[in-house]
């Protein structure tokens, strides 16, 4: 029998899928034809009822069993994901409008990359021994429970996995309420993490809007809850879980700067800001939009950057040769307009691209301004599109201070071919996750998260384990007590 790739129902609870067209429809778009390409519907009480008993029964069983047999069940998820990989990526583009060769190699395969590395980490997971004297304490390592993912609508398969597999092997049930702009991907996950033998009721997905993710978040059942999604959102879920003093992980916006210096490798550097501004149509939380280039490079800088932007090949994001899609929506679309109107009333200079494409689809050229000052609304806001921002500066310690001028800190780089310089400017940025002659890297290894209003927590790495586990401490007498009376 062919492999389907399209979800069969709005959620997958229990190991299988579950439809209940009682609540509020949600019709998928497809980016590109603008057409109806899939409709779920949010979930009902009833669902997310259903949801949670499930992940409460089966978080126990499964918090019991070794590490080892819980790793083995991730890894063989990411087989099977590596496996159907061109499906996977055409369902991501599908619903995303992400370009197919992007998400080939950057959605499902990522959503592999993050089951293989906490599957294999699952068995080392441990608590520690600490002798005094006789006695001792020893720490047990425990999962938290039940908790709620929360994704954005940017990268749908990764985001689901990112959250899952940590928590899964540290022996917690999920509870995952995809955005309810792409919402199928994360059905994906679910149904072939129970194919690989995860037990029914371990990873659940549930759909629905903002009020489907407060109920998810408000029940007694839940331990914790992680959200990738702006930091308005991020104000409220996290004050909603600290009612109920639950763990949190905030994966947030960003606003990051990308620094390059005069001795920086123009090619490398060019390389970076094309990365940082443009891959996945800017639709990326970790983007270095505002680009700091000294004065010394500037006018060699732009006019290569608007060289390689020629190779810019927009179209049906399935055709494999295409390498930019279209904004996720109309709504998107409309915000980055926005600010490109902004952009010019407010001065900067728009060097290229600034139009929507005169086809279907939401696409949008890629937009370079140049002159921007640091009080400009484009260079203080999240645009969350392809809008590249390029700012003068002097020199290291003006474009430091600068750098961090902002509320945001989820990420940030430097191109300088002096290595002093690079360690120092890294030492310096008030940012989770920083770059050196490179950009937006996010391997599975390395530790990824904001500071500032950019979030709470890390994803990815051992540390991911942290955020999804507690120590129980144990003090073991080998003495008789003493009391004083
Ligand atoms: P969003 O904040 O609008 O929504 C995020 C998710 O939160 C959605 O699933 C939404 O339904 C849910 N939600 C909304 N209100 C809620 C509430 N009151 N309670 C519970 N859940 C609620 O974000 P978006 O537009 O989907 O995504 C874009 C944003 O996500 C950008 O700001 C981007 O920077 C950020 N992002 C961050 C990262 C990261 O890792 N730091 C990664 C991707 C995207």
């Amino acid at each position: 029998m062919a492999y389907e790739i399209q979800p069969k129902a709005s959620h997958f609870i229990d190991g299988a899928y579950v439809e209940d067209t009682a609540g509020t429809p949600i019709r998928v778009i497809c980016p590109v034809s603008e057409e109806e390409i899939a409709r779920v519907y949010a979930a009902t009480p009833a669902i997310i009822e259903q949801a949670l008993a499930s992940a409460k029964r089966a978080q126990v069983a499964w918090a019991a069993m070794t590490g080892t047999e819980r790793g083995r069940v991730l890894r063989r998820a990411a087989d099977i994901i590596r496996d159907r990989n061109y499906d996977l990526s055409v369902l991501e583009t599908n619903d995303t409008g992400k370009p197919l060769q992007e998400t080939l190699v950057a959605d499902a395969t990522s959503a592999a990359d993050a089951l293989e590395y906490f599957g294999g980490l699952a068995g080392a997971l441990t608590g520690e021994h600490v002798q005094l004297g006789e006695d001792f304490v020893y720490t047990r390592r425990e999962a938290l429970g039940v908790c709620v993912g929360i994704g954005a609508w940017n990268y749908p398969t990764q985001i689901a996995a990112w959250k899952g597999a940590p928590a899964l092997a540290c022996g917690n049930a999920m509870v995952f309420k995809p955005s309810e702009t792409t919402p199928l991907c994360a059905l994906k996950v679910a149904e072939i993490l129970h194919e690989a033998g995860a037990p029914a009721g371990i990873y659940n997905v549930v759909q629905g809007m903002g009020e489907v993710g407060h109920a998810l978040i408000t029940d007694p059942r839940v331990a914790k809850v992680s959200l990738t999604g702006s930091v308005p959102t991020g104000r409220k879920v996290y004050a909603t879980a600290a009612e109920g003093i639950r763990h949190v992980t905030m994966e947030l916006g960003g606003k990051s700067p990308l620094v390059i210096f005069d001795d920086a490798d123009l090619e490398d550097a060019v390389g970076g800001a094309i990365l940082g501004n443009f891959y996945s149509s800017g639709q990326v939380c970790s983007n270095g939009t505002r680009v700091f280039v000294q004065k010394g490079i500037k006018d060699a800088f732009l006019k290569r950057l608007a060289d390689r932007l020629q190779d810019v090949k927009m179209g049906d994001p399935l055709d494999e040769s295409v390498n930019f899609g279209p904004l996720v929506n109309a709504k998107q679309l409309d915000i980055v307009q926005g600010f490109i109107a902004k952009g010019i009333e407010e001065g900067a200079r728009l060097v290229c691209g600034g139009e929507r494409e005169k086809r279907a689809g939401y696409f949008l050229q890629p937009t370079v301004f140049a002159d921007v000052s640091d009080d400009m609304t484009i260079a203080r806001d999240e645009i969350f599109g392809p809008v590249l921002s390029v700012l003068d500066f002097e020199d290291e310690v003006e474009v430091l201070a600068r750098a961090n001028n902002t509320d945001f800190g989820l990420a940030a780089g430097v191109f300088t071919n002096d290595l002093g310089r690079a360690h120092r400017m890294v030492a310096g940025f008030e940012a989770g996750t920083c770059y050196i002659n490179t950009y937006n890297l996010a391997p599975v290894e390395a530790p990824f998260g904001g500071s500032k209003l950019s979030g709470v927590g890390r994803e990815n790495s051992k540390n991911a384990v942290d955020h999804y586990s507690e120590m129980k401490s144990v003090y073991v007498s080998m003495t008789a007590v003493e009391a004083p009376f």
